[in-house]
């Protein structure tokens, strides 16, 4: 049996298909341009198979809602050929099989839930550190969803005393990913974050913040394990100036060896490295599938 899942980065789409147990058999990818010519080549790549269901992740922020009016809509993106963009109807104009629509964080918390660095697990967060900072949160087995999906990005940190920059954020300034984000990071230091790999003080600056975000994370959600994705987190030397910043801040208010001897074991990189979306996706696809033969 095979299933097609799409990740629809703001960045590039992966597309991929995979088989009942989430391994991916074929898998392409290509710049995010414009909607048209994007949605364009998903088709000619999944024209090539007979699937049985199609799962995807999208950036966003994003409709997700299945009872509302725009549901499957790309939203308020500042991609404006993207906004309002209605993918998930023009996915099933061109497929005719279930079709499952979710964040791409969701898709990847899904992902690294069932066969990452989460599995076995029954919660975990999975946050991604690109161009934009979004997560998504596996609770009691199930994609957290309230009113809209969480927009963990873009909560407010306490800013460091000696960082005086503005932040990028169009609607916050200086929340999360405001700082945080790679273009935050990019903007203040004047180089990308790839090429800043050796700047203790870049990746300390970069610590002191998401470790405050992960330190509300865990006192709200607390997730069992949280796992940090992204371009971004590719610099790995940020995790253990993150593991000592989380620790100190928590300061064992919950004190459980999680959080303190084997932090390392909890604040972790994906299992499925940078296949997790994707992964996640297939996923999606699998489950829409078997929703599909419930009705
Ligand atoms: P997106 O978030 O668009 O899906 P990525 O997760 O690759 O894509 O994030 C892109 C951001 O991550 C950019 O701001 C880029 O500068 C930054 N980035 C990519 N690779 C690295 C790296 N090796 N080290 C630090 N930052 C990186
Ligand atoms: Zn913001």
């Amino acid at each position: 049996m095979l299933y097609g899942g799409i990740e629809a980065g703001g960045t590039k789409f992966v597309c991929a298909v995979g088989d009942e147990h989430g391994k991916i058999i074929e898998k392409v990818q290509f710049p995010t341009t414009e909607p048209e010519e994007t949605i364009k080549k998903v088709i000619v790549f999944f024209r090539q198979f007979t699937l049985e269901a199609i799962g995807v992740g999208s950036f966003g922020p994003c409709d997700i809602n299945p009872n509302s009016k725009t549901y499957g809509y790309i939203t308020s993106t500042p991609k404006t050929t993207w906004e309002n963009y209605p993918i998930l109807q023009i996915l099933k104009d061109k497929f005719n099989v279930p079709i499952a629509f979710n964040t791409d964080v969701n898709a990847a918390a899904l992902g690294e839930s069932t066969l990452g660095a989460a599995k076995g697990l029954d919660s975990c967060l999975y946050i991604t550190v690109g161009t934009g900072i979004g997560a998504g949160a596996v609770v009691n087995g199930q994609l957290l969803q309230g009113l809209s999906h969480p927009e963990m990005g873009h909560v407010l940190v306490r800013r460091h005393p000696n960082d005086s920059y503005q932040g990028t954020c169009p609607y916050h300034g200086d929340c999360l990913e405001g700082l945080a984000a790679g273009p935050a990071i990019e903007a203040r230091w004047g180089e990308k974050g790839s090429e800043l790999s050796s700047r203790q003080e870049v990746w300390e600056l970069e610590a002191f913040y998401i470790a405050q975000a992960l330190m509300h994370y865990v006192l709200i959600l607390s997730p069992k394990r949280i796992i940090l994705g992204g371009g971004v987190m590719k610099q790995k030397q940020v995790f253990s100036f993150i593991h000592e910043n989380f620790k100190k801040m928590l300061n064992n208010y919950v004190d459980l060896p999680e959080l303190s001897t084997k932090i390392e074991e909890y604040i972790v990189s994906p299992g499925l490295e940078v296949h997790a979306g994707i992964t996640g996706s297939l996923l999606l696809a699998r489950q829409a599938y078997q929703e599909g033969q419930r009705l």
